[in-house]
């Protein structure tokens, strides 16, 4: 048995051993990723619950990368935070995605929005509002077809900064979603704080909603609060039409989720919005 111990011990040995590689080959090529044009933006359809038709899309980084192939942000996005490399992602993302949602406006699209993820280390950056100011002006794109998306927990963090930083983006004509709206353990009352404008509803909620009474009752409570706080509601991760009807029945704005769409690349999604709507 001991030798078996040496075995596993070895085994387990070798496998941090190769995890670590991985992690040191992917560290050392994410900074030239960009370069490399190993990154690609890649967009999921949202959908406003009346109508069917699609009014934007989130932008979604994937890293291909020459040996692991196609890697969702999961795989890489802790990493690039940890580097600080996050900030110049969060550039190029910003820059790809408005410069193609400017395209879909200029094909006829032409009030599709755009949602774009910003983490918490952007928002501490004092060049981040300078740096939108330039992408919208370079784009051409106006500042209200812009959605920003910040974390709730990021938000529950409070600082003073990231306050004012939002309330200059508000004034551009920027709007801010709160992203897994409902996750977060503490008070509400940042969204006091915060100029904030539409709510979007973490997607474990979504998913529970027709087998868990608590999910729907929370579900259809979000709704409620934002409603009575004027600011619009979105539910993403929507897979099946029993959640699709719920929400529906409930009032929801907008849904994003795999029943309209998996994230997909720009060429894809432009033949999906000139694709005729069915249901
Ligand atoms: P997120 O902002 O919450 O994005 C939604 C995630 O849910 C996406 O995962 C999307 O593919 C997935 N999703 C959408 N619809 C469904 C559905 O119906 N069912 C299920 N099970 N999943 C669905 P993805 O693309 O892997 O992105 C993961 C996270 O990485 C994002 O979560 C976001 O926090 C982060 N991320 C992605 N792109 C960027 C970026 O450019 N900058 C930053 N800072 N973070 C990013
Ligand atoms: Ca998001
Ligand atoms: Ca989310
Ligand atoms: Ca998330």
């Amino acid at each position: 048995s001991r030798n078996l111990w040496q075995n596993n011990y070895r085994f387990y040995i070798k496998e941090i051993g190769e995890a670590s590689a991985k992690r040191l080959k992917l560290e050392r090529s994410l900074r030239k990723s960009i370069e490399k044009q190993e990154l690609l933006v890649y967009y999921q359809p949202i959908v406003d619950m009346q109508t069917g038709s699609i009014t934007g899309t989130e932008a979604l980084v994937r890293w291909d990368h020459p040996e692991f192939g196609l890697l969702s942000p999961d795989n890489f996005i802790p990493l690039a935070h940890e580097t600080g490399f996050i900030i110049d992602i969060g550039k190029w993302v910003l820059k790809q995605a408005c410069l193609q949602t400017k395209l879909w406006h200029r094909a006829g699209y032409d009030s599709m929005s755009i949602s774009v993820n910003i983490s918490a280390i952007e928002l501490d950056q004092s060049q981040l509002l300078n740096h939108i100011e330039n992408i919208l002006a370079e784009t051409d794109l106006f500042p209200a077809a812009l959605e920003l998306e910040i974390t709730e927990s990021v938000l529950m963090h409070d600082a003073e900064a990231s306050v004012r930083i939002l309330q200059e983006l508000k004034k551009m004509g920027i709007k801010i979603a709160v992203d897994d709206f409902g996750t977060g353990y503490s008070s509400l009352s940042y969204l006091k704080r915060f100029p904030i404008d539409i709510l979007k509803i973490d997607r474990s909620f979504a998913r529970d909603i027709v087998i868990d009474s608590d999910s729907s009752t929370i579900v259809t409570t979000i709704i409620a609060l934002a409603r009575s706080l004027g600011l619009s509601v979105l539910a993403e991760g929507v897979e099946t039409k029993e959640q699709f009807d719920f929400l529906y029945q409930g009032q929801c704005d907008r849904a994003q989720g795999y029943l309209f769409s998996r994230p997909i690349g720009a060429e894809n999604l432009f033949s999906l919005l000139r694709q005729p709507k069915t249901g």
